[in-house]
């Protein structure tokens, strides 16, 4: 008989997050201050963040205790189901065996409530009133509103412009959940200010939506920022994913060969490869591969430099080492399909460099293609981001057709694309050009790095 789902209880939602940093082999240099470039300390990012998460942040512990109250709310929807694709297995006519972890069943319907909820524990302990925060297509911002208005928080939301008028129905969703929204760049921050002075009619960029969030929130009292991705921190709390992963995989009876997912800021992917990671460290799965799948028009893994730079336009939040192609980079608005950040995770960079995990970029239209297939299938719509690591999963279900093997495949399905269906619909029209980012103007982004002193 075919399973086609491996269902965790309530009381198997993991008690601890994985801090991967004690495990690695050279772990992410430390950040820097915006200004100076010198070392950041603790202190630097105190007015940013809560102090619990800034400690987790470099904290050295492997196993860090999920408070009480977090797991209570993440048994909302968690744990979440881990899914074998194998009607889509059928259509693909291939031996592999597909996997796939579902985080699309969580109130906003992505993976980021698991960290949303954690950094509104945390604000909370501390008595702060609100958060401020950016988000691009909407997903981070919703699942922040969601998380904040649980513990009686407020929440305030700078949307990139273009997202902000192509996805009304997420500023909706956030709105219903209490949160306000205002289109970014905008005029309330000097960083927004500065920036329609020059270009009145820019489509804004998550760089830029971040510097606004980062001014609101040290000009408020009693209010923080909060970020969805990239930082350590996040990716902490993301482990969640991966640590249930590892038992429905035991009940599965399998372990992969491959790991897949999309990389924005890196933080869902991370969440699922990170507890299995482990055991190519230690040298238990030398062979396990990891495989980081961002878009061709935010190409940072697969074309950026790994180097020191500003995590936002206006540079005034850390300076991090990461894959980027520059912090004033804008997106093509022709680009449909979310993973926008000029940067990349710390950790994913650093394990790049170290050979232990591998990237990949592809263009929108091959992506969309893949995610009509698996849709089709597996009956689920899923986020224009999720499709990017869809489409390496068809990719290295093709091979496996080819070869005879029969890898197991197990992939993040960070989303669902119920709110993104306007850009199924440009696919379906043929609207969407495949969009190769000019090397010159890479190039010229990079230009603008910081230069750190030795
Ligand atoms: C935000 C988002 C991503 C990209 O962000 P990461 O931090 O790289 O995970 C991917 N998938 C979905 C559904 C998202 O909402």
């Amino acid at each position: 008989m075919t399973q086609y789902k491996y269902i965790l209880e309530e009381k198997d939602l993991p008690t601890h997050w994985y801090n991967v940093i004690p495990d690695m082999k050279t772990p992410p240099p430390p950040y820097r201050h915006p200004a100076t470039l010198d070392l950041l300390g603790p202190d630097d990012l105190a007015p940013i963040f809560p102090q619990a998460l800034i400690e987790q942040e470099v904290s050295q512990e492997r196993l860090i205790e999920i408070p009480d109250e977090v797991q209570d709310i993440l048994k909302m929807w968690r744990p979440s189901p881990l899914y074998r694709a194998s009607r889509w297995e059928k259509v693909l006519d291939t031996p592999a065996k597909i996997y796939y972890k579902w985080e699309g069943v969580s109130p906003p319907g992505s993976h980021k409530p698991n960290t949303a909820v954690a950094q509104c524990y945390y604000a909370k302990e501390e008595g702060l009133e609100g958060f401020a925060t950016e988000t691009g297509a909407g997903q981070w911002g919703s699942a922040l509103c969601f998380a904040t208005q649980i513990f009686g928080m407020k929440c305030k939301v700078f949307m990139v412009t273009i997202s902000y008028h192509q996805k009304p129905y997420r500023r909706i969703a956030m709105e219903t959940w209490g949160g306000t929204v205002v289109p970014s760049p905008s005029s309330e921050t000097k960083a927004g200010r500065d920036i329609l002075a020059v270009d009145p009619e820019t489509s804004g960029s998550l760089g830029i939506a971040i510097s606004e969030a980062i001014e609101y929130a040290v000009t408020h009292d009693g209010w923080k920022y909060s970020l969805g991705s990239v930082v350590n921190f996040v990716l902490l709390h993301q482990t969640v994913v991966g640590l249930e992963a590892m038992k429905q995989m035991e009940m599965a009876g399998d372990y992969p060969d491959i790991l897949i997912g999309c990389v924005g800021g890196g933080s869902n992917f991370a969440g699922l490869f990170l507890p299995f990671i482990k055991d190519k460290l230690d040298g238990t799965k030398p062979a396990l591969r990891v495989i980081n799948v961002e878009s061709t028009a935010c190409p940072s893994l697969t074309r950026g430099l790994y180097a020191y730079d500003w995590g936002d336009t206006a540079k005034t939040g850390p300076v991090v080492k990461m894959h980027t192609v520059g912090h004033g980079f804008i997106p093509a608005p022709v680009h449909a399909g979310g993973l926008r950040y000029h940067g990349m995770s710390p950790i994913i960079c650093r394990l790049l460099e170290d050979r232990f995990v591998e990237a990949r970029a592809y263009h929108q239209n091959t992506v969309f293609e893949a995610a009509q297939s698996f849709a089709r299938a597996e009956g689920f719509i899923v986020a224009p981001e999720t499709a990017h690591a869809i489409k390496a999963v068809y990719d290295e279900a093709m091979a496996c057709k080819e070869s005879g093997e029969s890898k197991v495949i197990l992939f993040n399905n960070s989303g669902h694309g119920h709110f993104d269906l306007e850009a199924y619909d440009s696919y379906h029209l043929k609207r969407l050009p495949d969009f190769e980012l000019e090397d010159t103007k890479i190039q010229k982004a990079l230009e603008e790095l910081p230069q750190i002193p030795e």
